[in-house]
């Protein structure tokens, strides 16, 4: 268990956890340095600040960093990770709630395209999407078909249904790598990208997909990551290292059960973090300065 985990999901997104049951279970799990990504919302990092200021009322338990992950791209799939963003940004927080509306509208089309298969979602198991004004994505349609007994798992929700190419996929409208990279950079934010492994490409790919997002403004890259091998982070740490690029880690913990994905489940070996996180700290400080 890593005492740093930069890459967290609360309910403000598809996570399943409060922020105050966040800093519970990092106090738990004896994980000391947080950063709350949630999915194109800001909504939940003033709740996130209160919940650890007053876990730290007596003496300092928790540190926390503010964050937001933008999915990017035509196919939605080049994620990054905005370290510091300020959830004042005008510019940022109107993105957020346009891609706000641009989910809610996604979710009922899910719905119908469900519908359609002959699948109902029973009723309570989720939400109106067009009702409540809140976040919503695949990750609570998944929740919903499993409460519907639709499926037993997430993976299945995603593999039969709700993934890329499955019968009611629905795409969503995404700003480009480059808009997010500036978008988060003119809110004050360090943008870095996420989960890279993920992205299944080869690695002559990678490297050079990396290089250009690179010259475009970015300024990080996570590097230890659950979706990452030993032989990965040794690639990824070398990108970084060739090109004066910040490393971050952390386990994109959503709450869920059966998904293997513990809070501070980083891969073992990142010695380093103390020093990344001091850089990750001086590029913020020196981003929104
Ligand atoms: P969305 O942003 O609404 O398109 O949904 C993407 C989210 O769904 C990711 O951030 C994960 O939380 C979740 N997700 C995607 N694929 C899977 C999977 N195979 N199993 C579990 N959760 C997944
Ligand atoms: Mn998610
Ligand atoms: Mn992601
Ligand atoms: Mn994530």
């Amino acid at each position: 268990m890593s005492p740093i985990d930069l890459h967290i999901h609360s309910a403000y997104s598809d996570g399943l956890l409060s922020p105050e049951a966040l800093c519970a279970l990092a106090l738990q799990k004896r994980v000391s340095v947080m950063a709350l990504c949630d999915h194109d919302t800001l909504d939940g990092l003033k709740p996130m600040a209160d919940a650890v200021a007053m876990c730290n009322r007596d003496e300092k338990r928790l540190s926390f960093l503010p964050a937001v992950e933008l999915s990017t791209g035509s196919d939605g799939r080049t994620h990054i990770l905005g370290y510091g963003a300020s959830a004042q940004d005008e510019r940022l927080r109107s993105a957020m709630a346009e891609m706000g509306e641009k989910r809610r509208d996604r979710a009922a089309r899910i719905i119908a395209r469900l519908e359609e298969q002959g699948v109902r979602l029973n009723p309570g198991t989720l939400a109106d999407p067009r009702e409540n004004g809140k976040f919503i994505g695949r990750a609570h349609i998944a929740r919903a078909l499993i409460a519907s007994g639709v499926v037993n798992t997430m993976e299945q929700a995603f593999d039969r249904y709700l993934g890329e190419g499955r019968p009611a996929y629905v795409a969503l409208e995404h700003f480009s790598a480059a808009q997010a990279i500036g978008m988060l950079r003119g809110a004050g934010a360090v943008p870095v990208l996420a989960h890279p492994m993920r992205m299944r490409l080869s690695e002559p790919m990678l490297t050079a997909l990396i290089e250009s997002l690179h010259s475009e403004g970015l300024m990080g890259i996570e590097v230890y990551h659950p979706s990452a091998s030993r032989r990965d982070i040794r690639f990824l740490q070398a990108i970084a290292r060739r090109n004066g690029m910040l490393v971050t880690g952390g386990s994109d913990f959503h709450g869920d059960k059966g998904l293997r994905v513990t809070l501070g489940g980083l891969p073992s070996g990142w010695r380093s973090w103390a020093e990344d996180l001091t850089a990750l700290k001086t590029a913020i400080a020196a981003r929104s300065a």
